[in-house]
């Protein structure tokens, strides 16, 4: 899951640069058939040395490469459930918690250096790197070539992994990795902190001097490489991520969004409180209230560095875990509200169920398509308004049996 999370932001990142190759390179056709991967690899070869890459690399990248049927299989395959936050946060647990303390005391010497450098705090860079590769123990076990050229050749995303691939034969080309050792996620993510190519050529930094950007064996160059570009996005090491909070009985569930920007201050005076109870910092930090989980779940004030972590990856999700194991290295409390015993899965089936037993009653939720985007929300919580429920937007099991009952 976290790989297709990763891809997606990176693409977002991306698409003006992908934009840009579209008139430049032509549609490949489809992955059937061997015959067509050799030609559109040959003509794929020839751009390539064309854009400045040497024969020798491509010689060696490129000579009998096949296409992946596994690596296609796993970009189309679709999840059957909806992204639960309770699911999504066990991967903040006990083992990853306790390694990660380990692990910044053990690098604390360079994460200390690293920060004076790209400003960013040591227990962030040991947060993304537990949650990318957990702590290096994974960097996806595919070579990285093979698989962008299945998925430069497909054509799902043809455009954006064409730019990828080039980005990897560049990479190979300087020599700051070589071939055997260029692995990464089926979606082409990288090393330790899972760079894309294109974000790799862009902030991957040589920080321990030896001439070569390495993300899958040396640690400086992977944790200057993850505060660089954390650092490009507009990090601030003065500032954490955010807290979970405590909301006043009467809020208004239609403010908790990332749409939603307010002072910490203009909160406090809303009646949000710290989740002891007590008045939240007096600062005027831009401020958004979140709750992952809807209003049975927690509730989080997220700052300006949470917006750049979903820059890294824009799963909301992704940026709490990133934010809320950080705090754990630190001694910090779990999150107070726990998960309610009789939760229930919601599969992507009930979603579309959802959506058009809405759209049936007159709220307008959109083409039931199992995504939950703007306008199924708001339909949701007019829907819910109506029923006296509280309005938070949030997808459950209830909610449905609700909409069937009518
Ligand atoms: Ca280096």
């Amino acid at each position: 899951m976290r790989e297709i999370v990763v891809t997606v932001s990176h693409m977002r990142l991306l698409a003006v640069y992908a934009v840009l190759l579209i008139g430049v390179f032509g549609a490949p056709s489809s992955l059937a058939n061997p015959h067509n991967f050799d030609t559109w690899l040959a003509n794929f070869r020839l751009d390539a040395l064309r854009s400045g890459i040497s024969e020798e690399t491509l010689r060696s990248a490129l000579d009998g490469v096949k296409p992946r049927p596994k690596v296609v299989r796993k970009d189309r395959s679709q999840a059957e459930f909806t992204q639960s936050y309770w699911r999504y946060m066990e991967r903040v647990n006990k083992r990853r918690i306790d390694k990660g303390k380990e692990l910044l005391i053990k690098y604390s010497p360079l994460l200390k250096r690293v920060q004076a450098r790209y400003g960013v705090q040591p227990r962030f860079l040991i947060a993304f790197w537990g949650l990318e590769s957990n702590y290096g123990s994974t960097f996806g076990g595919h070579p990285v070539i093979p698989s962008l050229a299945t998925l430069a050749y497909d054509n799902r995303r043809a455009k954006f992994f064409r730019v990828q691939l080039l980005a990897a034969l560049k990479i190979l080309d300087r020599g700051d990795i070589t071939l055997d050792r260029m692995i990464g996620s089926w979606a082409g993510a990288m090393g330790h902190v899972q760079f894309i190519p294109s974000t790799y050529e862009s902030y991957a930094v040589d920080f321990d001097g030896d001439g070569r950007r390495d993300i899958w064996h040396s640690m400086a160059d992977v944790f200057a490489s993850a505060a660089n570009y954390l650092s490009s996005l507009g990090w601030n090491d003065k500032e954490t991520w955010g807290r979970e909070v405590r909301l006043p009985a009467d809020f208004d569930f239609s403010q908790a969004s990332l749409s939603v920007r307010k002072p910490l201050y203009d909160w406090q005076q809303a009646g949000v409180r710290r989740i002891t109870g007590g008045k939240l910092p007096n600062v005027n930090f831009k401020t958004s209230l979140l709750i992952p989980a809807g209003h049975r779940g927690p509730a989080f004030a997220v700052y300006g560095n949470f917006r750049r972590i979903m820059r890294w990856n824009r799963s909301i999700l992704y940026a709490i875990s990133v934010g809320h194991l950080s705090d754990r290295f630190i001694g910090l409390d779990p999150i107070s509200v726990r998960r309610p015993a009789n939760d229930k899965r919601v599969s992507v089936y009930m979603v579309k169920e959802i959506q058009a037993r809405l759209n049936q009653r007159g709220f307008k939720a959109g083409k039931p398509d199992g995504v939950i985007g703007k306008g199924s929300r708001a339909a949701i919580r007019a829907f819910q308004k109506m029923k006296n429920v509280p309005a938070d937007g949030y997808v459950t099991a209830d909610l449905l049996e609700l909409l069937r009952k009518e």
